[in-house]
Formats: structure tokens, C-alpha cells, sequence
């Protein structure tokens, strides 16, 4: 159904805003958008080919539909990884955790006035969104998101530590 190795496409409804942010994180390509109520955003998973990650029991047997049944965002992304085989440690950090967009590696000089000047002081290579802006760098996210990711798919509830990608600045 998909090409090897590419990460499948979502739609995730507005109660799966976590899970959503850190599928992106992973680098899935996840659209959501809270404006949209659940027979809009089923027309539009299906219109762009995704898979609409629900809570809605209502949904759960339409096609190209996929019940999310874990409660916390830990489980629901466990049950996804699982359930659609893709290697979240070949595409992390691919894609904007905010806004689903496409990140790509950014020249240094570039964000230099964007991040804080230790961050700049102690990172080789930083990334940016193309549809938002916001700056990506090595340091604070992958070792994060490695250990939490680690924890989500040993099935440890504690995690990482990590309360929610998106805060971070
Ligand atoms: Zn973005």
C-alpha cells in the first residue's frame, strides 16, 4: 500500500492532539485540525489518502479508519508503531511536531539570532520548519526523545520524562 521505508500518512481527530504531535516527532505525516468536525475530517483523510486516527466509536468500522483504543498518549503511539510497521528511529525528526511540516537542515548563520546563544554556541546543525519557522537542534530533542521513545516501546509507563514536545521552546 505504501512505499518501504516511507512513514504513513494520518489524519489524527482533535482529542488525539498528543499522540498527533509526537507521531510527528517520529516524522509521520499527521494532518489535524481542531476547526474540523469528524465527518469533515474523514472526507479529508480520505480525499488526501491518510489513515484517520479516531477515539470516535462511531468510526470504528469505516474503512481507512484506524480505532485508537489506548487511553494515554504512551499506549495510543505503541498500538500505532505497532499496528503500521513504520521505523520511527530512521524518520525522527523529519517533521515539524507543531505544524506537520517538513523540517530541513538550515545553515548555522542562519538561525543564529533565532535560538539562545548557548544553544548556538554548542550546536553543529540545526534544522528548520519550512511551513512555520520554528528551529529544531540536536541536542535538546533526540536524546529525549530516543529515551521516551525507548520507554514507549518497551511498554515502560514512567517514559522519559518528557512531558509534552511541543512546549518545549
Ligand atoms: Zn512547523
Amino acid at each position: 500500500m505504501r512505499k518501504l521505508g516511507a512513514s504513513p500518512r494520518f489524519a489524527a481527530d482533535r482529542t488525539l492532539g498528543r499522540l498527533a504531535r509526537w507521531l510527528r516527532l517520529l516524522g509521520a505525516d499527521v494532518f489535524g485540525d481542531p476547526s474540523l468536525n469528524a465527518a469533515q475530517l474523514l472526507y479529508r483523510a480520505r480525499a488526501e489518502q491518510r489513515i484517520l486516527l479516531t477515539r470516535d466509536k462511531r468510526l470504528r468500522t469505516a474503512s481507512d479508519v484506524y480505532y485508537v483504543a489506548g487511553n494515554d498518549f504512551r499506549s495510543q503511539l505503541r498500538e500505532v508503531i505497532a499496528r503500521f510497521d513504520f521505523d520511527p528511529r530512521a524518520t525522527m525528526l523529519t517533521r515539524c511536531s507543531r505544524c506537520n511540516g517538513a523540517l530541513r537542515i538550515t545553515d548555522r548563520d542562519a538561525v543564529r539570532m533565532r535560538v539562545p546563544p548557548f544553544v548556538y554556541a554548542s550546536q553543529d546543525t540545526f534544522a528548520a520548519c519550512e511551513r512555520c519557522g520554528h528551529i529544531y537542534w540536536n541536542a535538546t530533542h533526540p536524546g529525549r526523545i530516543q529515551r521516551e521513545l525507548d520507554a514507549v516501546l518497551s511498554g515502560d509507563r514512567r517514559g522519559g520524562g518528557l512531558a509534552d514536545p511541543s512546549a518545549e521552546g
